[in-house]
């Protein structure tokens, strides 16, 4: 998506070689146009499969999911990393942050999806993949479909992409990034096919 790519050139930081700071466009402050255009990228990508929910994981993917949804008119649920105030039985996976360095636990109470659900996950960055595994486990747990993965930021250099495919799930990453070496953000190049 050459409107987001364009974007991560000119206001993406990337702190070392692993680590792409998104603040002023993403994880702080959220650009709306950029997450409508998001939002419509991922219904254009899978608007053939009969989606009934959108899910994500709070706090950075709402706004992209949440963009997305207005597109196939469904709903968004967002997994929430700590289990207080929590009304009901839920599903928990155990997964690492890659931000925080450290395990977490994420939930999504039992009543948000349904066996009948069709699902499209989405998040704002694939890193080593232990977040939306985390996500496909939930949904898993839950006995909806997966109908696939919409990530925002992918950085192909680590090794989420290869843990997802091998689970069979259905990922389109809208920014592919190939390296980060010395400050500069390199791009895998990919044709799209609609
Ligand atoms: P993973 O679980 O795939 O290793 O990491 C994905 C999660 O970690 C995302 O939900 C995102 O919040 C965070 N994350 C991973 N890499 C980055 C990064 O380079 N920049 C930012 N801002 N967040 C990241």
């Amino acid at each position: 998506m050459k409107e987001l790519k364009d974007v991560i050139i000119q206001e993406g930081l990337p702190i070392n070689k692993d680590v792409l700071v998104a603040d002023s466009f993403l994880n702080h402050e959220v650009d709306a146009w950029l997450m409508k255009n998001i939002g419509q990228e991922f219904y254009s990508r899978f608007r053939k499969e009969p989606i009934t929910k959108i899910v994500t994981l709070e706090s950075s993917g709402i706004a992209p999911a949440l963009m997305c949804a207005l597109y196939f008119n469904v709903p968004v649920v967002f997994a929430k990393e700590e289990p207080h105030a929590i009304s009901s039985d839920y599903y928990k996976e155990t997964v690492y942050s890659f931000t925080q360095e450290e395990l977490v636990d994420i939930i999504i109470c039992i009543n948000r999806l349904e066996k009948s659900d069709y699902v499209l996950i989405i998040d704002d960055f694939l890193a080593n993949g232990d977040a939306a595994l985390g996500l496909v486990n939930l949904i898993k747990q839950a006995g909806a479909t997966i109908a696939g993965l919409g990530i925002v930021i992918e950085k192909s250099f680590q090794s989420g992409r290869e843990k997802l495919l091998a689970e069979g799930i259905r990922l389109e990453s809208l920014a592919r990034i190939a390296s980060m070496k010395q400050g500069k953000v390199e791009f895998i190049e990919e044709k799209l096919v609609r």
